[in-house]
Protein backbone atom coordinates (compact mmCIF):
# COMPACT_ATOMS: atom_id res chain seq x y z
CA UNK A 1 0.00 0.00 0.00
CA UNK A 2 1.28 3.35 -0.70
CA UNK A 3 1.55 5.86 1.43
CA UNK A 4 -0.97 7.98 -0.66
CA UNK A 5 -3.47 5.47 0.22
CA UNK A 6 -3.07 5.20 3.50
CA UNK A 7 -3.24 9.40 3.57
CA UNK A 8 -6.35 9.03 1.65
CA UNK A 9 -8.11 7.53 4.63
CA UNK A 10 -6.34 9.33 7.42
CA UNK A 11 -7.95 12.50 5.99
CA UNK A 12 -11.50 11.25 7.71
CA UNK A 13 -9.91 10.31 10.96
CA UNK A 14 -10.27 13.70 12.68
CA UNK A 15 -14.20 13.12 11.72
CA UNK A 16 -13.97 10.15 13.18
CA UNK A 17 -12.60 10.72 16.32
CA UNK A 18 -15.04 13.44 17.46
CA UNK A 19 -18.47 10.69 15.95
CA UNK A 20 -20.39 9.82 19.32
CA UNK A 21 -20.23 6.37 17.88
CA UNK A 22 -17.44 2.95 17.54
CA UNK A 23 -15.90 3.51 13.60
CA UNK A 24 -12.66 2.45 12.02
CA UNK A 25 -10.78 1.66 9.14
CA UNK A 26 -9.09 -0.83 7.36
CA UNK A 27 -6.29 -0.80 4.20
CA UNK A 28 -8.16 -2.94 0.96
CA UNK A 29 -5.91 -5.84 2.63
CA UNK A 30 -8.88 -5.87 5.58
CA UNK A 31 -5.81 -4.84 8.27
CA UNK A 32 -6.90 -2.69 10.88
CA UNK A 33 -5.81 0.80 10.40
CA UNK A 34 -7.49 3.49 12.56
CA UNK A 35 -10.25 2.94 15.21
CA UNK A 36 -11.81 5.91 17.74
CA UNK A 37 -12.04 5.65 21.51
CA UNK A 38 -16.19 4.72 20.61
CA UNK A 39 -14.90 1.48 19.37
CA UNK A 40 -11.92 0.37 21.64
CA UNK A 41 -15.13 0.75 24.46
CA UNK A 42 -17.38 -0.90 22.08
CA UNK A 43 -14.95 -4.21 21.33
CA UNK A 44 -13.37 -4.30 25.30
CA UNK A 45 -10.10 -4.53 23.99
CA UNK A 46 -7.26 -2.70 21.97
CA UNK A 47 -6.91 -4.61 18.35
CA UNK A 48 -2.82 -4.34 16.85
CA UNK A 49 -3.02 -2.11 14.48
CA UNK A 50 -2.02 -3.25 10.72
CA UNK A 51 -1.47 -6.85 12.18
CA UNK A 52 -2.47 -9.71 9.77
CA UNK A 53 -3.45 -11.25 13.12
CA UNK A 54 -5.90 -9.14 13.56
CA UNK A 55 -7.88 -8.61 9.97
CA UNK A 56 -10.98 -6.61 9.23
CA UNK A 57 -12.45 -6.37 12.58
CA UNK A 58 -11.27 -5.58 16.50
CA UNK A 59 -13.99 -7.63 17.68
CA UNK A 60 -13.26 -10.51 20.20
CA UNK A 61 -16.20 -12.56 18.49
CA UNK A 62 -18.93 -11.46 16.15
CA UNK A 63 -22.61 -13.44 15.98
CA UNK A 64 -25.58 -12.98 13.79
CA UNK A 65 -28.88 -12.02 15.44
CA UNK A 66 -29.73 -15.42 15.35
CA UNK A 67 -26.30 -16.28 17.45
CA UNK A 68 -24.61 -18.08 14.08
CA UNK A 69 -21.11 -17.27 14.83
CA UNK A 70 -19.16 -15.13 12.08
CA UNK A 71 -15.76 -15.20 11.05
CA UNK A 72 -14.03 -12.15 10.92
CA UNK A 73 -13.28 -12.38 7.13
CA UNK A 74 -17.63 -12.36 6.93
CA UNK A 75 -18.14 -9.59 8.82
CA UNK A 76 -19.37 -6.24 7.06
CA UNK A 77 -15.90 -4.57 6.62
CA UNK A 78 -15.15 -7.64 4.72
CA UNK A 79 -17.40 -7.79 2.50
CA UNK A 80 -17.54 -4.16 1.60
CA UNK A 81 -13.69 -4.53 0.83
CA UNK A 82 -14.18 -7.91 -1.25
CA UNK A 83 -17.52 -6.73 -3.26
CA UNK A 84 -16.34 -2.75 -3.22
CA UNK A 85 -19.79 -1.72 -2.17
CA UNK A 86 -21.24 -0.76 0.87
CA UNK A 87 -23.05 -2.35 3.43
CA UNK A 88 -25.17 -0.61 5.45
CA UNK A 89 -27.12 -0.98 8.65
CA UNK A 90 -26.69 -4.63 9.00
CA UNK A 91 -27.16 -6.02 12.25
CA UNK A 92 -24.58 -7.79 14.34
CA UNK A 93 -23.38 -9.31 17.80
CA UNK A 94 -20.25 -7.90 19.09
CA UNK A 95 -18.60 -10.01 22.05
CA UNK A 96 -16.21 -8.87 24.26
CA UNK A 97 -13.33 -10.76 25.85
CA UNK A 98 -15.19 -10.89 29.11
CA UNK A 99 -18.48 -12.40 27.57
CA UNK A 100 -20.41 -9.63 26.98
CA UNK A 101 -22.53 -9.10 24.08
CA UNK A 102 -23.02 -6.12 22.70
CA UNK A 103 -26.13 -5.86 19.34
CA UNK A 104 -24.56 -2.96 16.63
CA UNK A 105 -25.58 -1.34 13.35
CA UNK A 106 -22.51 -2.13 11.08
CA UNK A 107 -22.19 0.27 8.49
CA UNK A 108 -19.52 -0.72 6.24
CA UNK A 109 -18.43 1.97 3.33
CA UNK A 110 -15.22 1.14 0.81
CA UNK A 111 -13.68 4.33 -0.18
CA UNK A 112 -11.84 5.08 -3.30
CA UNK A 113 -9.96 7.67 -4.61
CA UNK A 114 -10.60 9.89 -7.63
CA UNK A 115 -9.58 7.56 -10.30
CA UNK A 116 -11.50 4.60 -8.72
CA UNK A 117 -8.62 3.22 -6.75
CA UNK A 118 -9.77 1.14 -3.11
CA UNK A 119 -8.32 2.94 -0.64
CA UNK A 120 -9.35 0.89 2.23
CA UNK A 121 -12.81 1.07 4.14
CA UNK A 122 -14.60 2.73 7.01
CA UNK A 123 -17.19 1.21 9.06
CA UNK A 124 -19.37 2.86 11.44
CA UNK A 125 -21.12 0.90 14.54
CA UNK A 126 -23.88 2.08 16.21
CA UNK A 127 -25.04 0.28 19.64
CA UNK A 128 -28.26 -0.17 20.12
CA UNK A 129 -28.50 -2.56 22.99
CA UNK A 130 -29.86 -0.47 25.14
CA UNK A 131 -32.42 0.85 22.63
CA UNK A 132 -33.65 -2.94 22.07
CA UNK A 133 -33.68 -3.55 25.72
CA UNK A 134 -35.88 -0.70 26.00
CA UNK A 135 -38.18 -1.59 23.20
CA UNK A 136 -38.12 -4.81 24.54
CA UNK A 137 -39.46 -3.26 28.19
CA UNK A 138 -41.76 -1.36 26.18
CA UNK A 139 -43.24 -4.41 24.19
CA UNK A 140 -43.51 -6.55 27.47
CA UNK A 141 -45.27 -3.99 29.14
CA UNK A 142 -48.09 -3.31 26.62
CA UNK A 143 -48.24 -7.31 26.48
CA UNK A 144 -48.95 -7.07 29.82
CA UNK A 145 -51.17 -4.38 29.59
CA UNK A 146 -53.47 -6.26 27.13
CA UNK A 147 -53.04 -9.32 29.22
CA UNK A 148 -54.61 -6.95 32.11
CA UNK A 149 -57.05 -5.77 29.93
CA UNK A 150 -58.41 -9.28 29.18
CA UNK A 151 -58.16 -10.38 32.13
CA UNK A 152 -59.82 -6.98 33.79
CA UNK A 153 -63.36 -7.65 31.65
CA UNK A 154 -63.00 -11.47 32.73
CA UNK A 155 -62.92 -10.37 36.63
CA UNK A 156 -65.50 -7.55 36.64
CA UNK A 157 -67.59 -10.06 34.24
CA UNK A 158 -66.99 -13.22 36.35
CA UNK A 159 -68.96 -11.79 39.46
CA UNK A 160 -72.13 -10.28 37.24
CA UNK A 161 -73.12 -13.75 36.18
CA UNK A 162 -74.12 -14.45 39.27
CA UNK A 163 -75.48 -11.59 40.57
CA UNK A 164 -78.23 -11.92 37.80
CA UNK A 165 -79.00 -15.36 38.46
CA UNK A 166 -79.52 -14.82 42.45
CA UNK A 167 -81.95 -11.89 40.88
CA UNK A 168 -83.81 -14.48 38.75
CA UNK A 169 -83.52 -16.63 41.70
CA UNK A 170 -85.20 -13.64 44.03
CA UNK A 171 -87.57 -13.07 42.07
CA UNK A 172 -88.72 -16.81 41.84
CA UNK A 173 -88.16 -18.01 45.18
CA UNK A 174 -91.76 -17.29 46.04
CA UNK A 175 -91.29 -17.39 49.97
CA UNK A 176 -88.54 -20.00 50.82
CA UNK A 177 -86.71 -18.10 53.17
CA UNK A 178 -83.91 -20.55 53.10
CA UNK A 179 -83.14 -19.82 49.36
CA UNK A 180 -83.92 -16.52 49.64
CA UNK A 181 -80.98 -15.71 52.63
CA UNK A 182 -78.53 -18.62 50.64
CA UNK A 183 -78.94 -16.15 47.67
CA UNK A 184 -78.86 -12.68 49.37
CA UNK A 185 -75.23 -14.67 51.08
CA UNK A 186 -74.12 -15.09 47.99
CA UNK A 187 -74.98 -11.45 46.04
CA UNK A 188 -73.30 -9.73 48.60
CA UNK A 189 -70.07 -11.77 48.00
CA UNK A 190 -70.21 -11.31 44.91
CA UNK A 191 -70.76 -7.73 44.94
CA UNK A 192 -68.19 -7.66 47.77
CA UNK A 193 -65.80 -8.83 45.23
CA UNK A 194 -66.19 -6.47 42.21
CA UNK A 195 -66.22 -3.67 44.67
CA UNK A 196 -62.85 -4.67 46.03
CA UNK A 197 -61.66 -5.18 42.75
CA UNK A 198 -62.48 -1.48 41.87
CA UNK A 199 -61.32 -0.39 44.97
CA UNK A 200 -57.77 -2.01 44.15
CA UNK A 201 -57.78 -0.70 41.06
CA UNK A 202 -58.02 3.01 42.23
CA UNK A 203 -55.72 3.06 44.48
CA UNK A 204 -53.11 1.51 42.65
CA UNK A 205 -54.09 4.58 40.18
CA UNK A 206 -53.25 7.18 43.13
CA UNK A 207 -49.99 5.66 44.46
CA UNK A 208 -48.65 5.62 40.78
CA UNK A 209 -50.10 9.35 40.07
CA UNK A 210 -48.56 10.39 44.33
CA UNK A 211 -52.30 11.29 44.66
CA UNK A 212 -53.13 9.01 47.76
CA UNK A 213 -52.90 10.05 50.89
CA UNK A 214 -52.54 8.32 54.53
CA UNK A 215 -53.96 9.27 57.38
CA UNK A 216 -51.01 8.59 59.57
CA UNK A 217 -51.23 8.03 63.44
CA UNK A 218 -50.07 5.62 66.16
CA UNK A 219 -51.26 2.27 65.90
CA UNK A 220 -50.71 -0.53 67.69
CA UNK A 221 -49.92 -3.26 65.25
CA UNK A 222 -52.22 -5.86 66.93
CA UNK A 223 -54.88 -3.69 65.61
CA UNK A 224 -53.84 -3.68 62.40
CA UNK A 225 -53.26 -7.81 62.21
CA UNK A 226 -56.51 -8.24 63.72
CA UNK A 227 -58.58 -6.36 61.00
CA UNK A 228 -56.57 -7.74 58.75
CA UNK A 229 -57.76 -10.88 59.96
CA UNK A 230 -61.21 -10.41 60.00
CA UNK A 231 -61.15 -8.98 55.97
CA UNK A 232 -59.05 -12.45 55.44
CA UNK A 233 -60.87 -14.34 57.23
CA UNK A 234 -63.43 -15.25 54.44
CA UNK A 235 -61.03 -16.09 51.38
CA UNK A 236 -59.01 -18.49 54.00
CA UNK A 237 -62.15 -20.20 55.36
CA UNK A 238 -63.15 -20.97 51.83
CA UNK A 239 -60.19 -23.02 50.52
CA UNK A 240 -60.45 -24.73 54.89
CA UNK A 241 -56.55 -23.80 55.26
CA UNK A 242 -55.36 -23.39 58.58
CA UNK A 243 -54.30 -19.84 59.82
CA UNK A 244 -51.46 -19.77 62.74
CA UNK A 245 -50.60 -16.19 64.18
CA UNK A 246 -48.04 -15.58 66.23
CA UNK A 247 -46.98 -12.17 67.18
CA UNK A 248 -44.94 -10.99 70.49
CA UNK A 249 -46.91 -10.38 73.95
CA UNK A 250 -45.86 -6.68 74.41
CA UNK A 251 -47.71 -3.79 72.48
CA UNK A 252 -45.61 -2.76 69.09
CA UNK A 253 -46.58 1.08 68.32
CA UNK A 254 -46.42 1.97 64.40
CA UNK A 255 -46.96 5.08 63.01
CA UNK A 256 -49.22 4.49 59.96
CA UNK A 257 -52.46 4.45 58.25
CA UNK A 258 -54.52 1.24 59.82
CA UNK A 259 -56.72 0.69 57.29
CA UNK A 260 -53.84 0.79 54.66
CA UNK A 261 -51.55 -1.84 56.28
CA UNK A 262 -54.45 -3.96 57.48
CA UNK A 263 -54.96 -3.75 53.58
CA UNK A 264 -51.43 -4.83 53.14
CA UNK A 265 -51.43 -7.94 55.66
CA UNK A 266 -54.80 -8.51 54.13
CA UNK A 267 -53.96 -9.21 50.14
CA UNK A 268 -50.86 -11.20 51.38
CA UNK A 269 -52.92 -13.70 53.85
CA UNK A 270 -55.38 -13.88 50.76
CA UNK A 271 -52.75 -14.36 47.88
CA UNK A 272 -51.26 -17.25 50.03
CA UNK A 273 -55.00 -19.05 50.48
CA UNK A 274 -55.54 -18.11 46.35
CA UNK A 275 -52.19 -19.75 45.81
CA UNK A 276 -52.05 -23.10 48.17
CA UNK A 277 -54.20 -25.78 47.89
CA UNK A 278 -57.47 -26.37 50.50
CA UNK A 279 -56.02 -27.64 53.48
CA UNK A 280 -53.05 -25.35 53.45
CA UNK A 281 -51.12 -24.14 56.59
CA UNK A 282 -50.87 -20.30 56.46
CA UNK A 283 -48.34 -18.57 58.88
CA UNK A 284 -48.88 -14.95 60.02
CA UNK A 285 -46.20 -14.21 62.10
CA UNK A 286 -44.52 -11.06 63.43
CA UNK A 287 -40.84 -10.32 64.96
CA UNK A 288 -39.38 -7.13 66.64
CA UNK A 289 -36.05 -6.78 65.23
CA UNK A 290 -34.40 -3.87 66.56
CA UNK A 291 -36.01 -0.37 65.20
CA UNK A 292 -38.10 -2.51 63.05
CA UNK A 293 -40.88 -5.37 62.83
CA UNK A 294 -40.60 -8.50 60.26
CA UNK A 295 -44.05 -9.56 59.37
CA UNK A 296 -44.35 -12.76 57.67
CA UNK A 297 -46.73 -14.26 56.15
CA UNK A 298 -45.69 -17.64 55.04
CA UNK A 299 -47.70 -20.74 52.72
CA UNK A 300 -46.94 -24.08 51.81
CA UNK A 301 -49.09 -23.20 48.66
CA UNK A 302 -47.89 -23.86 44.99
CA UNK A 303 -44.34 -21.53 45.36
CA UNK A 304 -42.70 -19.29 42.76
CA UNK A 305 -40.38 -20.11 40.52
CA UNK A 306 -37.03 -17.78 41.38
CA UNK A 307 -36.80 -16.14 38.34
CA UNK A 308 -40.18 -14.43 38.56
CA UNK A 309 -39.24 -13.53 42.09
CA UNK A 310 -37.63 -10.12 40.74
CA UNK A 311 -40.94 -9.29 39.09
CA UNK A 312 -43.45 -10.16 40.96
CA UNK A 313 -44.15 -7.02 42.86
CA UNK A 314 -44.52 -4.76 39.42
CA UNK A 315 -48.22 -3.96 37.75
CA UNK A 316 -50.10 -7.03 35.75
CA UNK A 317 -47.39 -9.25 37.03
CA UNK A 318 -49.21 -13.12 37.38
CA UNK A 319 -46.71 -15.80 37.10
CA UNK A 320 -49.11 -18.50 37.41
CA UNK A 321 -50.80 -18.48 33.98
CA UNK A 322 -52.72 -21.86 33.38
CA UNK A 323 -56.28 -22.40 33.84
CA UNK A 324 -55.75 -24.58 37.10
CA UNK A 325 -53.22 -22.39 38.60
CA UNK A 326 -54.22 -18.53 37.72
CA UNK A 327 -57.36 -17.88 40.62
CA UNK A 328 -58.45 -14.87 40.00
CA UNK A 329 -56.70 -11.69 40.31
CA UNK A 330 -55.60 -9.00 37.90
CA UNK A 331 -51.64 -8.94 39.46
CA UNK A 332 -51.84 -5.42 40.87
CA UNK A 333 -52.51 -6.85 44.57
CA UNK A 334 -48.47 -7.14 45.32
CA UNK A 335 -48.02 -3.92 43.73
CA UNK A 336 -50.43 -2.48 45.44
CA UNK A 337 -48.43 -4.25 48.64
CA UNK A 338 -45.19 -2.41 47.44
CA UNK A 339 -46.79 0.74 47.10
CA UNK A 340 -48.38 0.95 50.56
CA UNK A 341 -45.69 -0.35 52.40
CA UNK A 342 -43.04 2.13 50.21
CA UNK A 343 -45.23 4.64 51.55
CA UNK A 344 -44.85 3.51 55.26
CA UNK A 345 -40.95 3.98 55.01
CA UNK A 346 -40.59 -0.17 54.94
CA UNK A 347 -40.00 -2.76 52.40
CA UNK A 348 -41.25 -5.83 51.14
CA UNK A 349 -39.53 -9.19 49.76
CA UNK A 350 -41.04 -12.36 48.63
CA UNK A 351 -38.96 -15.26 48.56
CA UNK A 352 -39.99 -19.18 47.66
CA UNK A 353 -37.21 -22.33 47.06
CA UNK A 354 -39.21 -22.87 43.93
CA UNK A 355 -42.72 -24.60 42.37
CA UNK A 356 -44.35 -26.74 45.18
CA UNK A 357 -42.50 -25.20 47.88
CA UNK A 358 -45.03 -22.49 49.18
CA UNK A 359 -43.87 -18.75 49.60
CA UNK A 360 -42.55 -16.65 52.46
CA UNK A 361 -43.66 -12.30 51.94
CA UNK A 362 -41.57 -10.21 54.48
CA UNK A 363 -42.65 -6.62 55.44
CA UNK A 364 -40.54 -4.55 57.17
CA UNK A 365 -42.12 -1.63 58.99
CA UNK A 366 -40.36 0.78 61.34
CA UNK A 367 -41.61 1.02 64.74
CA UNK A 368 -42.37 3.52 66.70
CA UNK A 369 -40.00 3.43 69.89
CA UNK A 370 -41.89 5.14 72.91
CA UNK A 371 -45.68 4.45 73.20
CA UNK A 372 -45.37 7.09 76.14
CA UNK A 373 -47.19 9.21 73.68
CA UNK A 374 -50.77 9.42 73.84
CA UNK A 375 -52.82 7.28 71.46
CA UNK A 376 -55.25 8.94 69.36
CA UNK A 377 -57.82 6.34 69.11
CA UNK A 378 -59.56 5.96 65.54
CA UNK A 379 -62.96 7.71 65.58
CA UNK A 380 -65.26 5.04 67.52
CA UNK A 381 -68.20 3.94 65.07
CA UNK A 382 -71.36 2.92 67.09
CA UNK A 383 -72.06 -0.61 65.37
CA UNK A 384 -75.36 -1.21 67.73
CA UNK A 385 -77.03 1.99 66.25
CA UNK A 386 -78.15 0.41 62.88
CA UNK A 387 -80.68 1.41 59.90
CA UNK A 388 -82.74 -0.68 62.17
CA UNK A 389 -82.33 1.77 64.76
CA UNK A 390 -85.47 2.23 67.16
CA UNK A 391 -85.06 6.29 66.25
CA UNK A 392 -87.49 6.37 63.15
CA UNK A 393 -85.18 9.06 61.36
CA UNK A 394 -86.22 11.78 58.36
CA UNK A 395 -84.33 10.51 55.34
CA UNK A 396 -83.77 12.67 52.46
CA UNK A 397 -82.14 10.50 49.43
CA UNK A 398 -81.01 12.52 46.16
CA UNK A 399 -79.42 10.92 42.91
CA UNK A 400 -80.35 11.54 39.92
CA UNK A 401 -79.77 7.50 39.06
CA UNK A 402 -83.62 6.65 39.91
CA UNK A 403 -82.02 2.83 40.59
CA UNK A 404 -79.78 3.93 42.89
CA UNK A 405 -82.18 6.90 45.28
CA UNK A 406 -84.97 4.40 45.06
CA UNK A 407 -82.65 1.14 46.11
CA UNK A 408 -80.91 3.48 49.00
CA UNK A 409 -84.47 4.61 49.95
CA UNK A 410 -86.22 1.08 50.31
CA UNK A 411 -83.21 -0.67 52.44
CA UNK A 412 -83.79 2.93 55.02
CA UNK A 413 -87.45 2.27 54.98
CA UNK A 414 -86.93 -1.38 56.09
CA UNK A 415 -84.81 0.34 58.88
CA UNK A 416 -88.44 2.03 59.98
CA UNK A 417 -86.77 5.63 58.79
CA UNK A 418 -89.31 7.86 57.05
CA UNK A 419 -88.08 8.46 53.72
CA UNK A 420 -88.60 10.92 50.73
CA UNK A 421 -86.42 10.96 46.66
CA UNK A 422 -85.16 13.55 44.82
CA UNK A 423 -83.43 12.78 41.49
CA UNK A 424 -81.67 16.45 40.97
CA UNK A 425 -80.42 19.16 43.15
CA UNK A 426 -83.38 21.48 42.35
CA UNK A 427 -86.25 19.07 43.46
CA UNK A 428 -83.67 18.29 46.50
CA UNK A 429 -84.11 21.64 47.61
CA UNK A 430 -87.95 21.73 47.15
CA UNK A 431 -88.08 18.47 49.19
CA UNK A 432 -85.91 19.93 52.04
CA UNK A 433 -88.38 22.70 52.23
CA UNK A 434 -91.22 20.55 52.33
CA UNK A 435 -90.28 16.95 54.18
CA UNK A 436 -87.70 18.78 56.63
CA UNK A 437 -85.25 15.84 56.92
CA UNK A 438 -83.00 14.74 59.81
CA UNK A 439 -80.58 13.55 57.38
CA UNK A 440 -79.99 13.98 53.27
CA UNK A 441 -78.14 11.75 51.42
CA UNK A 442 -77.01 13.16 48.29
CA UNK A 443 -75.22 12.53 45.40
CA UNK A 444 -72.76 15.07 43.93
CA UNK A 445 -72.62 14.86 40.05
CA UNK A 446 -76.48 15.67 38.93
CA UNK A 447 -78.65 17.50 36.47
CA UNK A 448 -79.88 20.97 37.03
CA UNK A 449 -78.26 21.87 40.22
CA UNK A 450 -75.02 19.59 40.91
CA UNK A 451 -75.05 18.00 44.87
CA UNK A 452 -72.14 20.88 45.95
CA UNK A 453 -74.55 23.70 44.96
CA UNK A 454 -77.79 22.40 46.41
CA UNK A 455 -75.89 21.82 49.98
CA UNK A 456 -75.02 24.98 49.87
CA UNK A 457 -78.14 26.47 49.52
CA UNK A 458 -79.67 24.26 51.39
CA UNK A 459 -77.33 25.04 54.36
CA UNK A 460 -78.46 29.00 53.91
CA UNK A 461 -81.58 27.82 54.73
CA UNK A 462 -82.85 28.88 58.40
CA UNK A 463 -83.90 25.46 59.96
CA UNK A 464 -80.75 23.47 58.29
CA UNK A 465 -78.34 23.80 61.15
CA UNK A 466 -79.30 20.24 62.43
CA UNK A 467 -79.48 18.37 59.56
CA UNK A 468 -76.66 15.87 58.64
CA UNK A 469 -75.64 16.38 54.99
CA UNK A 470 -73.80 12.96 53.67
CA UNK A 471 -72.37 13.19 50.28
CA UNK A 472 -73.00 9.95 48.42
CA UNK A 473 -70.36 10.13 45.28
CA UNK A 474 -68.38 8.18 42.64
CA UNK A 475 -65.70 10.72 43.67
CA UNK A 476 -63.08 9.50 46.43
CA UNK A 477 -60.00 11.42 45.64
CA UNK A 478 -58.87 14.49 48.90
CA UNK A 479 -60.13 16.80 46.50
CA UNK A 480 -63.38 15.60 45.56
CA UNK A 481 -63.59 15.25 49.46
CA UNK A 482 -62.47 18.84 50.27
CA UNK A 483 -64.95 20.71 48.10
CA UNK A 484 -67.42 19.04 49.85
CA UNK A 485 -66.80 19.64 53.18
CA UNK A 486 -66.35 23.32 51.50
CA UNK A 487 -69.94 23.21 50.39
CA UNK A 488 -71.14 22.16 53.66
CA UNK A 489 -71.68 18.26 53.82
CA UNK A 490 -70.76 16.92 57.02
CA UNK A 491 -69.87 13.42 55.60
CA UNK A 492 -68.53 12.47 52.20
CA UNK A 493 -69.19 8.66 50.88
CA UNK A 494 -68.05 6.69 48.35
CA UNK A 495 -69.96 4.75 46.35
CA UNK A 496 -70.97 1.59 46.88
CA UNK A 497 -71.64 3.02 50.40
CA UNK A 498 -70.99 0.03 52.82
CA UNK A 499 -74.02 -0.06 54.59
CA UNK A 500 -71.97 -0.26 58.13
CA UNK A 501 -70.22 2.84 57.55
CA UNK A 502 -73.67 4.30 56.74
CA UNK A 503 -75.61 3.45 59.84
CA UNK A 504 -72.89 4.34 62.11
CA UNK A 505 -73.09 7.61 60.41
CA UNK A 506 -77.17 7.94 60.78
CA UNK A 507 -76.44 7.34 64.37
CA UNK A 508 -74.02 9.89 64.98
CA UNK A 509 -74.83 13.57 66.08
CA UNK A 510 -73.78 16.06 63.09
CA UNK A 511 -70.32 16.90 63.70
CA UNK A 512 -68.85 20.42 64.56
CA UNK A 513 -68.16 21.94 61.32
CA UNK A 514 -64.10 21.72 60.33
CA UNK A 515 -62.20 24.68 58.66
CA UNK A 516 -61.35 23.47 54.76
P1 LIG B 1 -53.05 -11.59 41.58
O1 LIG B 1 -54.26 -10.71 41.53
O2 LIG B 1 -52.78 -12.28 40.28
O3 LIG B 1 -53.03 -12.52 42.76
P2 LIG B 1 -50.83 -10.20 42.86
O4 LIG B 1 -50.17 -8.92 42.47
O5 LIG B 1 -51.44 -10.26 44.21
O6 LIG B 1 -51.86 -10.54 41.72
O7 LIG B 1 -49.75 -11.35 42.73
C1 LIG B 1 -48.97 -11.43 41.56
C2 LIG B 1 -48.64 -12.87 41.25
O8 LIG B 1 -47.74 -13.37 42.23
C3 LIG B 1 -49.84 -13.80 41.30
O9 LIG B 1 -50.52 -13.84 40.08
C4 LIG B 1 -49.19 -15.13 41.63
O10 LIG B 1 -48.73 -15.73 40.46
C5 LIG B 1 -47.98 -14.74 42.47
N1 LIG B 1 -48.22 -14.90 43.93
C6 LIG B 1 -48.60 -13.95 44.81
N2 LIG B 1 -48.69 -14.45 46.07
C7 LIG B 1 -48.36 -15.75 45.98
C8 LIG B 1 -48.24 -16.84 46.93
N3 LIG B 1 -48.51 -16.66 48.23
N4 LIG B 1 -47.87 -18.06 46.45
C9 LIG B 1 -47.59 -18.23 45.13
N5 LIG B 1 -47.67 -17.26 44.20
C10 LIG B 1 -48.05 -16.04 44.60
Amino acid sequence: MSSHDADGLQRWERLLDKLPVAAYTCDPDGLIIYFNEHALRLWGRAPKLRDVSERFCGSFRLFATDGTPIGHDECWMALALRHRKEYLGSEVIVQQPEGARRAVLAHANPVFDDDGKLLGAINILVDITDHKRSDEALKEADRRKDEFLAVLSHELRNPLAPLRNGLQVLRRAGGNAAIIEQTREMMDRQLGHMIRLIDDLLDLNRITRNRLELRKQTIQLSDVIQSAMEAARPAIDDTAQQLTVSVPAEPIHLYGDLTRLAQVLCNLLTNSAKYTPPGGIIALRADLRGSEVALTVKDNGIGIPPADLPRIFEMFSKVHRTMEQTGSGLGIGLALVRGLVEMHAGTVQAQSDGPGKGSVFTVRLPVVSSAGTAMPQPAATDSASSLKSAVRRRILVVDDSWDAANSLAMLLELGGNEVRTAYDGVEAIEAAESFRPDVILMDVGMPKLNGLDAARRIRNLPWSDKVLLIALTGWGQDENRRRSRAAGFDYHLTKPVNPQELEALLGSPRPLPVQG
